[in-house]
């Protein structure tokens, strides 16, 4: 594991590392990675937990837990793996950035990996063995996933009653936002702006990131500006 970004790199030993390049001095084995960090949970509400190493790990990302009555859903990986945390019965991915140590969870766990057809097949994902490769936009236990490309090519949202789930495709900051810069900018705002329609339907009272989780109201102000 990558200690710079948090990227789990599985079954070979490069020189830097695939995701952010950092020399291979900042690589720790899954070993030593699980006996100096542990995942700490954080309530967004009464369902919605959020998910990240303790002590706190490069630049990783937060994954997410849901509660739902039919069993546990977690929306992307932390880059840790904790064997105390409770199983997911399916791990399911927003896009290949943030599959992190789900390998190292499902042989634990047994659980399914979900991830859109799209953002399977490149050199950061395919060695991971996913379970169901989607493609449309699909419902399971009451959370809505659709495909909106645009940051990558098979990413999606998610949302859960009224909490909505965007990784990484909007960078925000106190008075600043902006659109992930990491992928073409054009398929990036057409995503934001179908994202936008689907929100229509939607009574969203809280938003999860990629580094924040925050009110709705908010974030969705700006939000706007960006695709207006
Ligand atoms: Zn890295
Ligand atoms: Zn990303």
């Amino acid at each position: 594991m990558c200690k710079v970004c948090g990227f789990n790199i599985i079954g070979h030993h490069p020189a830097n590392c695939p995701f952010c390049g950092a020399s291979q001095d900042n690589f720790i084995t899954a070993e030593e990675c699980s006996q100096v960090y542990k995942v700490m949970k954080t309530k967004v509400n009464n369902k919605v937990y959020c998910l990240n190493s303790e002590p706190s790990l490069g630049l990783e990302h937060n994954a997410y837990k849901i509660e739902t009555p039919q069993g546990i859903i977690w929306i992307d990986c932390p880059s840790t793996f904790d064997k105390s945390l409770e199983r997911s019965k399916i791990n399911v991915f927003t896009h290949h950035h943030f599959i992190a140590a789900a390998n190292l969870y499902k042989s634990h766990f047994s659980n399914e990996l979900w991830i859109h057809k799209y953002d399977s097949n490149n050199s950061i994902a395919n060695k991971y063995d996913f379970d169901k490769l989607f493609e449309t936009d699909f419902n399971l236990d009451g959370i809505h996933a659709f495909h909106i490309d645009g940051h990558t090519e098979g990413f999606t949202c998610y949302v859960y009653e009224d909490v909505l789930f965007v990784c990484d495709y909007i960078f925000i900051r106190e008075e600043t936002i902006k659109f992930n810069p990491y992928g073409p900018y054009q398929r990036t705002l057409d995503g934001a702006k179908s994202l936008n329609e689907r929100l229509k339907s939607y009574d969203i009272f809280k938003v999860c990131g990629y580094d924040y989780f925050m009110e709705f109201e908010a974030w969705y102000e700006k939000f706007t500006t960006l695709i207006d």
